[in-house]
This record gives structure tokens, sequence and C-alpha cells, in this order.
């Protein structure tokens, strides 16, 4: 049976108590230390809390991560090979048998019931454990048989010693938490097995779940048809058939596909989506730089007229937005999303001159010096001298950088393109009004604040208010929608899915083995009708050692296939190593068309534009994510004629590595692509590992849980609408448990 809560009158009746017992540590319900939990103590205490389970309320939430169905008991002659199993035997007898050479031995206990025999063995048996297996005695046993030498046998089963009389008893006479029922299985912590865990559980459920304090509004969980918080708990770790004899599949537990299930995961997001959403209304309330009404909004009609092409529609969508947003007194924080080559840095130039019109600087950070340059070549392609820019990287000489120091003190409205150089302390902006920043996902939260800060400054009005610049970052890794509501959660978001006209959907083939030499000669004929080739291979990590062996790597195959694969064309290499002014002649080399080939390193992910380049190829696809190969394929299809992807894949690599490159032979859509990437790599992808880690949900699933992160976020939402401060009385758990916990997790989630 199920532990039943204590009834309301005992936890009452504890906390009205006249004698607050100053000999005993006083019992702060589930803050109670673990060690105290009967079964638990000093030693495994300090095991659990190495492990982050310190507390009672730790280890009610220390979920299973299996479950095994011990609700029907099976009889020796049923024991099918390799199927675990449990069964209720009568011990006939017990002996030590030694193992040859090795001055140890090995326990084995001989069972039986009316339909056959079975035996059990242990290596490493414990001293004194065979005294427990009185002849004549039942027991339970669960375990994966096997059949030695004609028998059926069990090593290491795991038993219930009950105390039954009769076979038919064992089962009502073995603890309720170990058989008759759907048992939990744990992660086991340091060799504490899990049977120990499910004792622990047991008890603590039973002394302590009714005083789980339930966070959530009564009205969300009848909405949601979700159980409370303690019976949500018990559930999972004990479940049962509900009392409307409702019936679980263990697939749904461990799928965490229950009400009770459902209720941990939503009350997760719901607590982190109104943070979340608190958050962007504060930002809403602080102050910036009103633009566009003063000559801005005529700039950008006069920078449309000079740009040698007309706007797509999700320009000028994402146009309006950013306009609309920075004509506000508040600062803006938006991502722009849109493949690689859909037109975000037009945009972006477009509102720079919308903010240079009128008096504010504007600073735009690359995260390489190749596209920090291609940049400020495109604002003279795009709009000739209509926009005021300057370029800052590690390559621009001293007198140039002091002279541009000097402008930007003195608060001359100019677009500063740049590195990282951005960001060092002699670069002062007088009037930084204007934050954009390229490629955003490689850049670490704080590059990206301290370029913020240098737009940062009191208020004229109220030097006690700060005034802040306006954002916008831009991505080409399209965010799957699941992470731009809770990575991304503080900015608005714009999407750009339509390409510029004129371009074909590049042809993708994914190429294992033998037919290598068949993709080699199609790029032959790319190269023959004289366009031209990028071969990519992957950063393998980012150690330095590695670095070493990836440099060695892009070296060796630019020399072979310049000498055995396509000795008539030439073939120039790029990688991270080289100096900034190696790498510019190798790029220049290549877009003037004296180069055929490029080999490189992922250098070129970011930002190179060659429309004479028809074909990308890339090595080791399987070690790339996708939405990166994406990217990379990006770089092709720029120009009309059709292009091509060819993805050299390992011919034994594991099924679902292979699969997950067929993703990009189906579909060109980058948002698709995003979400197959997130679902098979995880949030890692996008954010980097370490910022995915803060992501702080324990059980939630971006995936898996996908729909009652929209839910819990629609009702975050009409929280904050209708009771921002949770001051109604259904909402005081709620802000009570944000003033104990709130600020912890509000600082994980800045993502600017
Ligand atoms: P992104 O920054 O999204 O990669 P860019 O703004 O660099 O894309 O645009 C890629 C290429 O397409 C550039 O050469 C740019 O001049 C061109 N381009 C941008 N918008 C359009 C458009 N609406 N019509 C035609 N060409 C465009
Ligand atoms: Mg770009």
């Amino acid at each position: 049976m199920l532990p039943k809560g204590k009834s309301g009158t005992t936890s009452l009746k504890s906390s009205t108590s006249k004698r607050p017992a100053a000999d005993k540590p006083v019992a702060t319900g589930v803050e109670t230390p673990v060690q105290f939990v009967k079964g638990v103590g000093p030693r495994l205490g300090a095991i659990l809390a190495s492990r982050g389970i310190s507390t009672v309320k730790d280890l009610l939430t220390f979920f299973p991560r299996a479950y095994e169905d011990r609700s029907k008991l099976s009889r020796v002659s049923e024991l099918q090979e390799g199927i675990q199993t449990t069964v209720a035997v009568q011990v006939i007898g017990s002996r030590q048998i030694p193992i040859r050479g090795r001055g140890k031995s090995m326990l084995e206990v001989r069972t039986s019931d009316e339909t056959g025999s079975l035996s059990l063995k242990w290596f490493h048996a414990p001293r004194g454990m065979e005294s427990r297996f009185t002849p004549g005695s039942h027991i339970i046993v669960t375990g994966t048989p096997k059949v030695y030498m004609g028998k059926s046998e069990i090593v290491h089963p795991e038993i219930s010693f009950g105390r039954a009389a009769a076979p038919e008893d064992a089962l009502d006479s073995a603890p309720s938490y170990n058989v008759g029922r759907v048992v939990p299985v744990y992660t086991e912590l340091e060799g504490v097995p899990s049977r120990t865990f499910r004792k622990i559980l047991w008890e603590a459920l039973e002394k302590y779940s009714h005083l789980l304090s339930e966070d959530l509004p009564d009205g969300t969980l009848v909405e949601h048809r979700l159980p409370k918080l303690c019976d949500a708990v018990r559930f999972i770790h004990f479940p049962e058939e509900t009392a409307a004899g409702k019936k679980f599949e263990i697939q749904d537990l461990v799928n965490f596909n229950t009400p009770a299930h459902w209720r941990m995961v939503y009350e997760e997001f719901f607590k982190f989506e109104y943070l979340v959403l608190r958050q962007r209304l504060r930002m809403g309330r602080l102050s910036a730089p009103a633009i566009g009404g003063n000559g801005g909004k005529e700039t950008v009609e006069d920078l449309l007229k000079a740009l040698p092409f007309t706007l797509t529609g999700d320009q000028k969508k994402v146009l309006a937005e950013i306009l609309g947003d920075i004509s506000q007194p508040h600062p803006m924080n938006r991502l722009v999303q849109g493949d690689v080559g859909s037109g975000k840095t037009a945009v972006a130039l477009l509102v720079a001159g919308c903010t240079l019109a009128e008096g504010g600087q504007v600073a735009l950070m690359a995260p390489t010096e190749i596209l920090a340059e291609q940049h400020f070549k495109s604002v003279a392609r795009l709009v000739g001298d209509k926009i005021k820019a300057a370029l800052l990287t590690g390559k621009t000489p001293q007198s140039e950088r002091n002279a541009l120091f000097q402008k930007l003190a003195a608060g001359e409205p100019i677009l500063v393109i740049g590195t990282h150089a951005l960001l060092e302390d002699p670069v002062v902006f007088k009037n930084l009004v204007f934050v954009m920043i390229d490629e955003q996902h490689r850049f670490g939260v704080e590059q990206r604040r301290t370029l913020r800060r240098k737009g940062t400054r009191a208020s004229p009005e109220n030097p006690a208010r700060g005034v802040y610049p306006h954002a916008l970052i831009l991505t080409a890794t399209p965010i799957p929608r699941t992470l731009a509501l809770t990575a991304y959660g503080d900015l608005a978001v714009s999407t750009i899915r339509e390409m510029p006209p004129g371009r074909s959907p590049v042809k993708t083939k994914v190429i294992r083995g033998d037919a290598r030499t068949r993709a080699y000669e199609q790029v032959r004929a790319e190269l023959k009708a004289g366009h031209q080739a990028y071969f990519i291979y992957p950063l393998v990590n980012e150690s330095e050692a590695e670095g070493f062996t990836e440099l060695k790597s892009a070296v060796l195959e630019a020399e072979k296939l310049g000498r055995d694969i396509f000795p008539e064309f030439r073939v120039g290499l790029l990688h991270g190593q080289q100096k900034p002014d190696e790498k510019t002649a190798v790029m220049d080399a290549f877009k003037s068309g004296q180069t055929h080939v490029l080999v490189s390193t992922t250098v070129v992910e970011v930002g190179v534009d060659v429309p004479n380049a028809t074909v990308m190829a890339i090595e080791h696809a399987e070690r790339f994510g996708l939405s990166q190969l994406h990217q990379l394929r990006g770089r092709v299809g720029r120009g009309s004629a059709q292009s091509y992807c060819f993805l050299f894949a390992a011919q034994r690599v594991g099924d679902s590595t292979a699969q997950r490159l067929d993703v990009l032979e189906e579909t060109n859509d980058g948002f698709k692509i995003a979400e197959a990437d997130l679902e098979i790599r995880g949030p890692g992808e996008f954010l980097g590992v370490r910022q995915a880690g803060g992501l702080p949900f324990r059980l939630a699933n971006l995936v898996r849980d996908r729909d009652w992160l929209l839910r819990a976020r629609d009702d975050a939402h009409n929280l904050l609408k209708n009771d921002p401060d949770l001051n109604e009385a259904t909402h005081l758990p709620l802000r009570r448990y944000y003033e104990r916990e709130g600020n912890i997790q509000f600082e994980r989630l800045k993502t600017s």
C-alpha cells in the first residue's frame, strides 16, 4: 500500500506544540537534514549530501530513473533467460563454493517451487549473508535468470525476506516497497543499492510527504487536471493505480508521461517563465534614448532607395519591429534570427543609419576579423558613403586606432564595426546608443554585457537613473522555440525566414565509403565549369593538442587534394592559426578566383561571401552539429548557379548519427534542422555547454515537454497581468517561494 500522508492534524499538532523539545533537533518539516530519515544516518547522509541531497525535500524529489514491475509473481518453470522476473521460492539449502586459485568463494543458495528449482549465486557475498537463508523459509527473488549447465540460476538477485510460513503468504509478508507492485529503481550513488534507496524513500514519504508545501495555486492544478505536489511525489516513487482504477504503463512512468510527472514539469516551467517574463517587464521600465523621430526614419527611407535591391517581406517586417522598439524610450533587447544570407546584416545597417542620423553612435561586434571586415566592406557596397563607418580589429594600426578613439570619445556619430577589440578599455564612447552583436552564440554573456556597459550612462535629467543602449543580436542559428522562450526568454525575437530572390536550394548528399570518388568527380565538373569549392575540416575539440591535430589534418588534406585529386586546380588553405594577414591573403585569392578550392577549418563558418562557390564539401560531417552544418552549407548557393553540399561521413557510425545527417538531405529549413538538433544533442548545441547547464530544469525536458512549456508560459503571462506582485491569497505560497529562492534562479537566467 502506498504510504499515505499523515492527516493534517499531525502537522498542526507538531507546529502548535507547547514543548519545542530543546534537547532534540527541531524537525523543520521537509527541510530536515536527510540524515535524520530512518535508515540514513551519518555515513549515507554524507554520500547523499555530496550529490546535492541534503534535506528531506531533496530526497523526496530524487526521482527513480526506472521502474520494475514486480506486481506479478512468476513460477520457476516460467522463467525466461535474460528477462527480469520476480519469483516466490522456498530455500532448500546454501553453501560456499571455493573459487579455484583465487582464495575466494561464492555463495550458492538452492531454492525451488512446485514447478522447478532455481539456484542463486553471489560472488562477493557479505559475511553472514548465508545465515539469512534458513532452509524451508520462503523468499521473493528478483533478477535476470540464465541457464548454466542445464539449470536455471540468477546471479546477484535481489531478495525480499518475508516471514511467511507458506508461499501464498510470501508476498503479503514481504516489505511492500520491494514486491507486489511496480517498484522504483534509483541511480546508484557510490554503491548504495537501489534497494536501500527504496526503503529510505518509503520511510521518508511516510513521514514527510504530507509536509511538502504546495506553491502552485489550486486553480491552476484543477484547470490542468494535475495532482497536488505531495500526491505527485508519492506516485512517482511508488506508483499505484488511481482510485478511479486508471492503469499506467511502465513506459509512461519512464517517459515522464503521467499526470504526476507532468505536474512536476509544469511547476518547473511555470516558476521559471514567471521570472523570465517579469525580467522583461522590468527592462521595459528602464530608460533608453528614443530613436527615429528626429530625421532617422527619413534617413532609412533614403537608404532604402540607395540599396541595390529591395527588401524581402521578412526583412521589411523585422526592420519595422526594430524601428518600433527603438522609437520607445526603453532599451530594446531583440534577437534577429535568420539563415546565413537571409539579409540580417542589411537590416542592421539600415537601423544603424537611422541612429547615426540623429547623432547616436553605433557599435557592431562580430566574432572574427574576416567577418568584421566583410561587414565593413558591405557598408560601402550597399549604401556607399551614406553611412559613416570605421573598422576596429586587432589589425587596425595604432595611429588609426588613436584617431578613432578620439572621435568616439568626442561623440562623433560613427558606426564602429569590430571584433572583441571593441571591448578593450581605451574604447570609450561618448554617446553609444545602439549595440549590435553578430553571431551571438560565439560571445559569452560577459562580453555582451561589457559592450552594453560602454553605452550605459547616467541620465542627464536625473543622474540617479541610468540610460541604457538598445541592443540587437543577430544569429544565423535559428533557435528552437522552446529555447527562445527559456534561455533567451528575456529577448524579443524577430525571424527572417524568407531568402532574397534568385537562390536555389543547395542539393545535399551524405557520402559514405565508396561514393567518395563519384563525389570528387562531381566537384571536378563544377570546377571545370569555372566554379569554386570549399572543403571543410572539423574542429575536433577545443584543447590545444586537438587543435594541433586539426591543423595537421587540414594541412595534409590541402596537400593531398592539390596533388592527388585536383592536380589541375589551385588549392588554398585557411586555418585558425594563421596570422590575420595570411588569412586575408588566402581569402582574397579565393574571392578573386586565383584559387579554385579552399581547404579550411571551421573559420569560414562565419560569413564569407563568394557567390561563385558552388560546392561545400564537409569532412567528418558526423562530428558537427546539424545547425552548424546547415550554416556551412549556407556559404554556397549564393549565386544563381545550382550548388551542392557533400557531407562525408564515416562508414561505421552509430545509427542515430547516421540518421541525423539525413535531415540535411531532406530539408533546407533552418528551423526544422534546429529542432532536430535540439532533439538529438540537447540545448548545449545552441547555448554552449556551460550556459545550457544554467537552464534550471531538473526534470523538465525542452523537447519532450514542449507542450507544458507553452501552457506554463501562458499561465505565467496571465498571472503577471492579473497579480504581478503576487498579492492575492492564492498566490502567497508562490510569493514565499520566490522570496526564498527567486534570486538564485533569477541570476541564472540572465542572457544579456
Ligand atoms: P546575413 O547577414 O543574414 O547572412 P546579409 O545581410 O549579409 O545576410 O545578406 C547576404 C547577401 O544577400 C548580401 O550580399 C546582401 O547584400 C544580399 N541581400 C540582402 N538582402 C537582399 C535582398 N532583399 N535582395 C537581394 N539581395 C539581398
Ligand atoms: Mg551575416
